[in-house]
């Protein structure tokens, strides 16, 4: 079990004998007088109602056959893992000041409400969401969040995602992928595509394992999680967005996706020149109606999308994506509990960039893409707050989003 752990979770404890990373101290100092902010944007956290149901529901007569739900009740077994996921106060409040980070964006973590049947998912999902609310409320300088719904639900989503964005003030939404098989750029989904678009809520969509369909030559490698599984399978769910002309019809809409873009941005230049395998092409989408893109797919990377670095501290992976998509595309992120290393926040310092880009990417496209509460200047040294450089590009973006 552990093991499977480590596969999924990619935590250090993996028989090499390294102490988990999490109670390390930083082996440099972290910097406290960066002209930045540090702002952490795929941050995970639970209520434990939610593993509790996953579990009942493993239990209950017929389970579902969901690798996702397999998934929930292993991390529910999981003591420490369901401590630190829960805990949203002090305690993560003094990891986040150990590890150099200012402020968290909350997700709900995988799988999420998304395996339970269509009310509870709907009711723990709105019971997650208040208590999110009712702590950014409490810690507003060091938490926001992402409200959560149950696809499965599609009315309940709906209102919940409007709940979320007009009354409890939270920053955006997060789906921890596929619902049982099920993607949103099928057509039973587009009232929740049109709720994102009308409230301004971006969506972050997290991985999961892959549904039972796709899951078995993973899990028979080791790699249903983040080996693999993973991040192939929200391949799945954004290009399907794409592919389905979701941003054509919704020109509004916002999509997030970590761990450096689940590594799409790598080969966008192939994606473009391979787009007529199914845009436009009768018979070539599973029966589905033609679809014709208004655009090529990588227009869609650096209009309606945006990538979290999420695991991925490299330096060059980084800037290759500034690079290919703009430096406003591009968000820090750790994963926290899943990654933590007490020096990843020392790489970002150290890494190679223009100011403006580093600015972007630690605090300022954050603050944009999920609308946080705006900040100026550095944390500690009074003058540097005229000298901190300023983002270029980033009224351009809003004006292309609405476009
Ligand atoms: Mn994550």
């Amino acid at each position: 079990m552990t093991r499977f752990f480590a596969s999924v979770g990619g935590m250090d404890d993996d028989g090499s004998g390294r102490t988990p990373s999490p109670l390390r101290l930083p082996s440099r100092p972290i910097a406290k007088d960066t002209p930045y902010r540090r702002i952490a944007t795929e941050e995970a956290w639970s209520i434990p109602e939610i593993p509790a149901a996953q579990r009942a529901l493993l239990d209950s007569p017929c389970p579902p056959d969901d690798p996702s739900l397999r998934m929930g009740g292993m991390f529910a077994g999981l003591d420490q893992l369901q401590h630190e996921l829960c805990e949203i106060g002090p305690e993560r409040i003094a990891r986040m000041d150990s590890l150099g980070i200012d402020r968290q964006l909350l997700l709900l973590t995988a799988p999420g409400v998304q395996v339970l049947d269509p009310r509870t998912g709907t009711e723990l999902a709105a019971l997650a969401n208040d208590r999110l609310a009712e702590a950014c409320r409490k810690y507003p300088d060091r938490f926001s969040g992402l409200l959560a719904f149950a696809p499965q639900d599609v009315d309940g989503a709906v209102a919940e995602i409007e709940r979320g964005m007009r009354r409890l003030g939270l920053n955006g939404a997060v789906l921890n992928s596929h619902t049982r098989g099920h993607y949103l750029d099928e057509p039973k989904f587009e009232p929740i595509l049109a709720a994102l678009e009308a409230n301004d809520a971006a969506l972050y969509i997290h991985p999961t394992m892959p549904p039972r369909q796709m899951v078995q030559p993973y899990e028979y490698r080791g790699m249903g999680g983040a080996l693999g599984g993973f991040p192939h399978e929200v391949w799945v769910h954004t290009m399907g967005l794409i592919l389905s002309g979701a941003f054509d019809r919704h020109p509004g809409l916002r999509l997030v996706i970590g761990h450096m873009g689940e590594a799409l941005p790598l080969i966008l230049y192939r994606l473009d020149w391979m787009q007529s395998n199914a845009d436009g092409r009768p018979g070539l989408r599973g029966g589905q109606p033609v679809v014709k893109l208004r655009h090529r797919i990588s227009h869609y990377f650096r209009t309606n999308i945006w990538i979290t670095t999420s695991g991925v501290p490299w330096e060059p992976a980084v800037k290759f994506c500034q690079q290919v998509l703009g430096p406003d595309r591009v968000l820090y992120a750790m994963d926290y509990p899943y990654q933590v290393d007490a020096d990843e926040v020392a790489a970002y310092d150290h890494m190679d960039m223009p100011d403006s880009d580093k600015l972007m990417l630690m605090q300022t496209n954050a603050e944009h893409v999920f609308r946080l509460p705006t900040v100026h200047g550095a944390r500690q040294a009074p003058c540097s707050s005229d000298d901190a450089p300023q983002p270029s590009g980033l009224d351009d973006t809003r004006k292309d989003r609405s476009g």
